[in-house]
Order: structure tokens, then sequence, then C-alpha cells
């Protein structure tokens, strides 16, 4: 099993890092995505740690919109940091990016140009982008298209069935995250059934967002089997199917697994 997309190299995981990637391992975690933010020294160091700790482990960075203020009116410097970072981790991928319309830590015309700046980044490496977009879907969309070419993943995937036929549309995965466990995610499990085998991918967003019976608690990669088996019930499919299907659809997506190219 692998989770897409965690923040392990999180001051929350500090304490217990070692713990945490034991308790991954025992419960059948065999890679994660490790998602790093673009020019945060101090995350930097933590992230060697965690590499250290887990050949299984790859990165992605970027410049989230949260993070985007840092570069207002110089959007092409948020290119150079994560240009360095990427090289400096082999980033797999360019995320996570996007838009963020709820919080707004970051002006959305700023958001807008450092996103963009972003995607022509990952057009230029070629590299898929895991996209983080929260009440700005008709934005992220026509920005992407925009950009056109770019293969990725919509993170933590929470829209409707039109958003999510709209990233379907475009070539994109839907991942998602323990939010699809809770119970009253009734609306967002419909849309579980509408995407191709061949597009779901499956993540923690760890340490936020603990599944259901974890749900308020520290997340952890070790839980992003609730994930699983909720996706597999809401489809009727069996867990061990999906899992091989997402485990697949993760290595066309980021590449080869490193313990497979290493093996
Ligand atoms: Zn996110
Ligand atoms: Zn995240």
């Amino acid at each position: 099993m692998i989770d897409s997309h965690c923040h392990l190299a999180d001051d929350a995981f500090q304490p217990d890092l070692t713990e945490v990637l034991a308790r991954a391992k025992e419960a059948g975690v065999t890679e994660a995505l490790c998602i790093l933010s673009a020019g945060d020294e101090a995350e930097a160091v933590r992230a060697r740690g965690v590499a250290g700790r887990w050949a299984a482990v790859r990165f992605a960075t970027g410049v989230h919109p949260h993070s985007a203020g840092a570069f207002a009116d110089r959007a092409e410097a948020s290119v150079d940091v994560t240009r360095a970072h990427a090289a400096a981790f082999e980033a797999c991928a360019i995320g996570e990016i996007g838009l963020d319309y709820h919080y707004d830590f970051a002006p959305r015309d700023v958001q807008r140009a450092v996103f963009a700046a972003q995607l022509s980044l990952a057009r230029e490496r070629q590299l898929p982008v895991i996209i983080h977009t929260r009440e700005a879907t008709d934005d992220t969309f026509a920005i992407l298209k925009e950009a056109g070419g770019i293969q990725g993943v919509f993170h933590c995937f929470t829209g409707d069935i039109s958003m999510a036929r709209r990233a379907l549309d475009i070539g994109f995965y839907l991942s998602y995250a323990g939010i699809v466990t809770f119970p009253k995610a009734s609306d967002l499990r419909e849309t579980v059934r509408i995407v191709p085998a061949d597009r779901l991918l499956i993540e923690t967003d760890s340490p936020y967002l603990a599944p259901v019976p974890h749900r308020g608690k520290r997340n952890e990669p070790g839980y992003v089997g609730r994930v699983l088996e909720s996706l597999a019930q809401v489809r009727g499919e069996a867990a061990g199917d999906l899992e091989a299907q997402v485990t697949r659809n993760f290595v066309r997506l980021f590449g080869p697994t490193r313990v497979e190219a290493t093996a």
C-alpha cells in the first residue's frame, strides 16, 4: 500500500518518527510520497531525517498557496526556489500547489500567479503536479488549461460529481483522504463511484485529517488502509484488488517506486 500524500517531515512527527514509520510498515505501507514546502529550510532538515530512516520514501515539493504571499510581484522567484528544492530531493512531482480561497492566506492574484509559475516548472521538468484547491474550482481549471499539457492529481479530493468529471476529463487522478470515511461524507462517497479504477489514489495527508476511528487525533501513514477500505466498500470491490490497482496508478503517475528502481 502506498500513501500518496503525507507530510512526514512535519514538526508533529519529530518526537516519535521512528515509531510512526515502524507502524506504517507494520500496517503494510510499502512507500510514501512526502510533500515538502519549497524553501522551508527547517522542514528540509527534518526531511533528510525521514529519508535516512526509510529508503522507500519519495518527495514532492512546491510552493503551497498558503505560502504564495512571500512571492508577491515576483512569482518567477517561486520557480527558482522550487527548482532548487526539487533537485535537492530528487522530487518526483511538483506540489502541493494550487489555490486556496477558503483560508485566503495570500492574496488571490498572488496565489494565481504563483500557481501558474509552479505549473511552468512542472512542464519544464516534465513532472506531474499535486493540486491543492479549495473553493477555487473555476480558477484552478482555468489556470491548468492555460498551462496545458500537465498531468497530475487533485489531492484530498472533496469536490462534487461535476468537479470530479472536470478533473477526469483533463486526464487527472483523484486522491481520497480520511474525509471519505466520515459518516457525513455521503456526497463525497458518491463521487468515488464514478472514478475509473485507473484514476484513483489514496492518501492520508497526515498529520492532518485522520480517518475514522482515529478522527481528531494526529494522522499518520499507517492509517491509509482505512481510506482504501472505505473506497473498496463504496465501490463494491475487494480491498486487495483495489490496493493493487491504486499502486499501479501511483507508479504510472509518479514513476517506478524506489524499491523497484533499486531492485
Ligand atoms: Zn493540501
Ligand atoms: Zn498536504
